[in-house]
């Protein structure tokens, strides 16, 4: 038997009084943050909840997610994290494809919840009411979560949660940057071995400080933050609403030593500057979830003159970074560093023939190892689809040079081929982001009835300048192979992002080009 909370169990008893949590004036010890997680397990069990059922979280990165989250997990339920902006028809479709019998959430979003699981039979819904302000009345049946957290002499033991290493224990869902948001299913050891196959090579102390500034929702926060820092036992600071000035001050104030990040948050902070904060405890950033502008990391590592800007790379389906440079002195500038402890991975070209390593062998990205998922929930043919052999297939195109260093060069589904040339749309991108009036440039193929895909791009100017078409175009092609160069360009104020800062290229294409 095995459920992950354990780690929690485990940094309590070895720093009990250490603080575990800080969020605004709140603070959490190790001590008090295991006995609410046994609280909660026991609250949830008392519910009628069985091990192996589904619970929805629907939080802010508050002290009550990290309970709710760890407490699903100790009483053997499942926990199914998710965006606390989805509206009611993204929240139906996650609560039936996960089969969740109840869900935890914030006030402001209860009414879309019980909209959402009207149809669901003996549906639990539990509240986090901000005690700050008045509240709605609660419905029939609901519960407030300070009722989940009263401990009492029943729930003082943790519950036997049932469960095996092996087990579901978080369905995460996707970011549905390439269709609708997947349920992809971790298991405990999935999660597990995440936090100890980064934890090999990267050195942390036990007096570090994380900022927690990623959603907690995403499989990047959920495992690269939370996991990673209640398996050290260090400090997280916590942060409901990620934005650069918030995160710089909250550097200052906790002396935060780590942090991750996505790369539309790095470039903000670049944008918004150290403002003569000390900003000097930061040792280590790691960037992920989508390419990152090679400018950005000397203009990011001058503001904080002694931490390094590392790439990583990862997806929900592999528990979040499978792959990380580990240092400034053995990174590689525009890779995404080499696999993580246990971790395989290869290029195969579109038969399926694994290719060499070397520059001219692009081809799918495919990998295993211990944090692969189990599956997608409900949906075996996506599945099946997503494996050959035991070899997730990320569905990313990259190449392995020969020190074992991964670059990924974009998406299968995002490659242009036009006349029967390779387009790859983030080359161009970081080319065209390389133009000093430009902060970010997406391209994406247009059908074309001559070439079949005609390459066109939407730059955004830094604040402040102005850019034309023309000079664009002018550009591109002194700095790339005509048939790279977009023949299509819009100048516009912004792009579409999702809220884990990745650019929504469908909107792309429906926004400007329809
Ligand atoms: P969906 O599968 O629903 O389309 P998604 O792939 O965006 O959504 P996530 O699991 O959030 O869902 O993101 C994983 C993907 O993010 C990877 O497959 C890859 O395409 C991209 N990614 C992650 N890190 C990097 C990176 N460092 N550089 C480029 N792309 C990255």
């Amino acid at each position: 038997m095995f459920d992950l909370s354990m780690m929690v169990a485990q940094s309590a008893r070895q720093f009990p009084q250490k603080t575990a949590l800080i969020s605004g004036q709140q603070q959490w010890t190790y001590a008090e943050l295991d006995a609410a997680i046994t609280t909660v397990a026991n609250r949830l069990r008392a519910q009628g909840l069985a091990p192996g059922q589904a619970v929805g979280l629907q939080l802010k990165n508050t002290p009550s997610f990290v309970i709710t989250y760890y407490g699903v997990l100790r009483a053997g339920l499942v926990v199914v994290p998710f965006n606390p902006l989805a509206v009611e028809r993204e929240v139906e479709h996650i609560l039936a494809v996960a089969e969740c019998r109840a869900a935890v959430v914030g006030e402001a979003t209860a009414a879309t919840i019980r909209a959402a699981a009207a149809g669901i039979e003996d549906f639990l819904l539990v509240v986090d009411s901000d005690p700050a302000t008045e509240s709605p009345p609660l419905e029939k049946g609901e519960l407030n979560f300070a009722e989940l957290l009263a401990p009492g002499p029943d729930t003082a033991e943790a519950p036997e949660p049932g469960r095996r290493a092996d087990d579901d224990a978080v369905i995460i869902f996707t970011s549905g940057t390439t269709g609708r948001p997947k349920g992809a299913a971790l298991s405990h050891f999935n999660l597990w071995m995440s936090c100890t196959t980064l934890n090999t090579r990267s050195n942390p102390t036990s007096d570090e400080i994380v900022l927690g500034c990623l959603p907690l929702f995403h499989v990047f926060g959920m495992s690269g933050i939370l996991n990673i820092a209640m398996a050290w036992g260090v400090t997280l600071v916590l942060m409901r609403k990620p934005e650069a000035e918030g995160i710089l001050d909250l550097v200052e104030t906790h002396e935060v030593t780590r942090f991750s990040a996505v790369p539309t948050m790095l470039s903000d902070i670049v944008s918004a500057g150290a403002g003569g904060r000390d900003l000097s405890t930061v040792r280590r950033v790691t960037s992920g979830g989508s390419a990152l502008r090679l400018e950005l990391i000397s203009q990011f590592e001058e503001i904080f003159p002694n931490a390094a800007l590392l790439e990583g790379y990862g997806a929900s389906e592999t528990t979040s970074s499978i792959c990380v440079n580990q240092s400034r002195q053995q990174r590689k500038i525009g890779s995404v560093g080499t696999p993580s402890w246990g971790t395989r991975m290869r290029i195969t070209d579109k038969d399926g023939t694994v290719l060499p390593a070397g520059e001219d062998h692009i081809g799918e990205l495919q990998v295993t190892g211990p944090t692969i998922f189990n599956g997608y929930v409900g949906d075996c043919e996506a599945t099946e689809a997503s494996f050959a052999g035991d070899w997730f297939r990320t569905g990313d195109l990259a190449r392995i040079d020969e020190d074992g260093y991964v670059f990924i060069v974009g998406r299968l589904k995002e490659l242009i081929i036009r006349a029967g040339y390779n387009v790859y749309p983030s080359e161009v991108e970081q080319t065209l982001q390389g133009h000093s009036g430009i902060s970010q440039a997406v391209v994406v193929g247009l059908h074309d009835d001559r070439v079949g895909q005609e390459i066109a791009a939407v730059v955004v100017p830094h604040p402040g300048t102005t850019v034309t078409e023309d000079e664009i175009k002018d550009y591109a092609r002194a700095q790339l192979s005509a048939y790279k160069c977009p023949r299509i360009v819009k100048v516009a104020g912004q792009l579409p992002h999702s809220t884990t800062g990745k650019v929504l290229r469908r909107e792309v294409l429906n926004s400007f080009f329809s």
